[in-house]
């Protein structure tokens, strides 16, 4: 990977880990960011690397830059941020993924888009296979973000079968890990926040519903690895860990961890929430000789640290 490499939302969770992880191997990173859910913050200790450079950028807008690699990761990726403007979310996930393409055809660069879990929607089939094409409702609230990255990945393929681009696509399931935002209203970080606060830990309907959880210096790994794959293997590919805890489990063990004494209070259940997921991760296993390292214990223990630094609680 020595060209110069150029990643989307940069300045955000799974973005600044990126970004960290190739300077910390040599390349040459740009980093291109709205700063609509990231923020500078999760990119400062960056800004003194010599290769590091940052460019604030809507992707909506198309960009002429010169580089080998990108990676595509900007689009809000939570469920309260991807629906406070949900217009807005469609476009960067489809007009953004038009631009990316279309900058990879023109200057012949590689080209790995961040998909989702999501793609699969309300899942019948589990854990879920990268040949399932999932359960997903046009018309809810989930779906400016489901149907826009599957649009994305449609355009990601079209793009590959048109005009033979280089194309990665990687399916991420639930990431956590330091840098989450502590307002986007996830799950972990949610939990966390609530916890260390001392307030009550929100319970979306009875609990039970299943999430699989990966630390996201695991998820950067694999998507290092997919990146370096030979021409012509494009995926889709899961990424994710296939522990699997309902949400009831993952409140006891934030809880225990933080060895607080919140209580649990349950709120409704919001609309199209799926009942449960889980990646197969065989593929990824194969092909990438890739699998996650971090159990939910210690990549828990890491994140509740990093907000009992920013957060000084
Ligand atoms: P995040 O919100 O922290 O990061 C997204 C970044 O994209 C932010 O820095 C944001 O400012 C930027 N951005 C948003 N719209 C933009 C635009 N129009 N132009 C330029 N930048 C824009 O979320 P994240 O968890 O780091 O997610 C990164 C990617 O991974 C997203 O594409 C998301 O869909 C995907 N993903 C994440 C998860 C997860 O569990 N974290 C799961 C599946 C997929
Ligand atoms: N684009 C870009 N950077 C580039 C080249 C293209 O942002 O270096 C955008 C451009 O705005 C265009 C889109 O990518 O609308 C798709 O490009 P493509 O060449 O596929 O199609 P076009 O619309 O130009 O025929
Ligand atoms: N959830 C919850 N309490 C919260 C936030 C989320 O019980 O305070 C539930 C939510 O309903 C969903 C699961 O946790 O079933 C994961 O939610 P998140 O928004 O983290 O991710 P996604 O639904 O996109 O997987």
């Amino acid at each position: 990977m020595s060209d110069k490499v150029l990643v989307t939302g940069g300045a955000g969770f799974i973005g600044s880990h990126l970004c960290e992880r190739l300077l910390r191997s040599g390349h040459d990173v740009l980093c291109v960011d709205n700063y609509f859910t990231g923020t500078k913050r999760n990119i400062t200790h960056l800004l003194n690397e010599p290769l590091f450079e940052v460019m604030r950028h809507d992707v909506t807008f198309p960009l002429y830059v010169e580089v080998g690699r990108i990676f595509n990761l900007a689009c809000p990726a939570s469920p309260v941020h991807y629906q406070f403007d949900p217009v807005q979310t469609t476009k960067t996930s489809v007009h953004g993924a038009i631009n990316m393409l279309g900058l990879a055809k023109r200057v012949k660069a590689r080209i790995l888009q961040a998909s989702t879990s999501e793609v699969y929607g309300d899942p019948e089939i589990h854990p879920q296979p990268e040949s399932y094409w999932g359960r997903v409702n046009p018309v809810g609230i989930r779906s400016c973000y489901d149907e826009g990255k599957r649009c994305a990945e449609t355009l990601f393929f079209d793009y590959y079968r048109q005009h033979q681009l280089d194309i990665k696509v990687i399916r991420i399931f639930n990431t956590y890990g330091p840098r989450m935002h502590p307002n986007d209203g996830r799950v972990v970080s949610n939990f966390i926040v609530q916890a260390l606060r001392g307030e009550d830990i929100t319970i979306y309907g009875d609990g039970t519903q299943t999430r699989s959880f990966c630390y996201v210096d695991d998820l950067v790994e694999g998507m290092l690895r997919m990146m370096e794959t030979e021409k012509g293997f494009t995926g889709p590919i899961n990424l994710g860990n296939p522990g699997e805890f309902t949400m009831l489990e993952l409140a006891e063990k934030v809880l225990a961890l933080v060895g607080s004494k919140s209580k649990l209070v349950h709120k409704p259940l919001p609309q199209d929430d799926p009942r449960q997921r889980q990646p197969d991760i065989t593929l990824a296993k194969s092909k990438l000789e890739w699998a996650p390292k971090v159990n939910l214990d210690d990549g828990l223990r890491e994140t509740v640290s990093y907000f009992r630094r920013t957060l000084g609680l």
